[in-house]
């Protein structure tokens, strides 16, 4: 569906006296001074202009290395993007988990799951918490021998996606498309040496970034080249997903992220970038 959002196409500045953060809201969003002048601009929206690190640079390469201070401002303002965003009819405005709450910039695995959680981080704004899979999600981490400081949760879809009943449902192909350029502003912002990605949804939602052929049943654990870094699939920590997948593969599965990190990083092939 097409947003009802006008889209926000304007230049924006950012205040650069106090460095940012200048302030936290509630959910963990750094708030950030936007002001319609040409001075020292730089673009809020991923739809907005090749500045915003995200998916209007088209086919144009992630930016490399640029400074911290450049990284922090433009998640800032991707992330107070997403909270405004309306593209999603059934999402509620206002309820995209991203934000200081996901993990740190210079996070070196970016884990992209599913969509928020109705009891878990839809509520906190923290991803994998409150519900069953974020138990799950915190007992497996370690086996990867990660802490939450190491890692940066994305989701597919940045909103709580809920059926008629209200309970939780998967973002739609839709819904995961509307949502695309988000997460591509995150990966390209970030620049992490590993993806992980934690069920199908989370791949299919790479896949719309750019294009991939990886198979979870066949090539969970092992880290794949995509987008100028590798993906290692893994399995969903729900409930649901550890009758297909139990527990003690699973922790399995994440030993596998941890030995590949202690490996001396591989070079990406240059060429299938998005
Ligand atoms: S899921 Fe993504 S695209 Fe949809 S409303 Fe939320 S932030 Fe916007």
């Amino acid at each position: 569906m097409p947003s009802s959002r006008t889209p926000t196409q304007a230049s924006v500045a950012i205040v650069l006296g106090p460095p940012l953060p200048r302030g936290t809201t509630s959910r963990g969003v750094t708030n950030v001074t936007r002001q319609p002048t040409h001075v020292g601009t730089v673009i809020a929206s991923p739809r907005g202009n090749p500045q915003s690190g995200a998916n209007v640079r088209g086919n144009q390469p992630p930016q490399r290395h640029l400074p911290p201070s450049a990284v922090r401002i433009r998640f800032a303002l991707l992330a107070s993007d997403a909270h405004a965003c309306t593209r999603c009819p059934r999402m509620t405005p206002g309820s995209a988990v991203l934000g200081n709450r996901n993990g740190p910039l210079t996070a070196r695995v970016v884990v992209v799951g599913e969509a928020p959680g109705r009891f878990g981080s839809h509520k906190s704004g923290v991803p994998f918490t409150g519900d069953q899979s974020g138990i799950y999600f915190e007992r497996l981490l370690p086996h990867a021998g990660l802490t939450r400081r190491d890692i940066f949760i994305a989701n597919a879809a940045q909103c709580n996606p809920r059926d008629d009943a209200g309970r939780n449902d998967k973002p739609s192909v839709a819904e995961l498309r509307n949502c695309s350029s988000y997460l591509r502003g995150i990966l390209d912002l970030l620049q992490p040496r590993l993806v992980v990605t934690l069920g199908r949804v989370a791949l299919d939602a790479l896949s719309l970034i750019e294009k991939h052929h990886i198979e979870l049943a066949t090539q969970v654990g092992t880290a794949v080249p995509w987008h100028g870094t590798h993906v290692v699939p893994l399995y969903h920590p729900s409930g649901r997903a550890m009758a297909r997948r139990p527990f003690a593969q699973q922790a399995k599965d994440y030993a596998r992220v941890k030995s590949i990190l202690n490996s001396p990083p591989v070079p990406v092939p240059s060429q299938g970038r998005g």
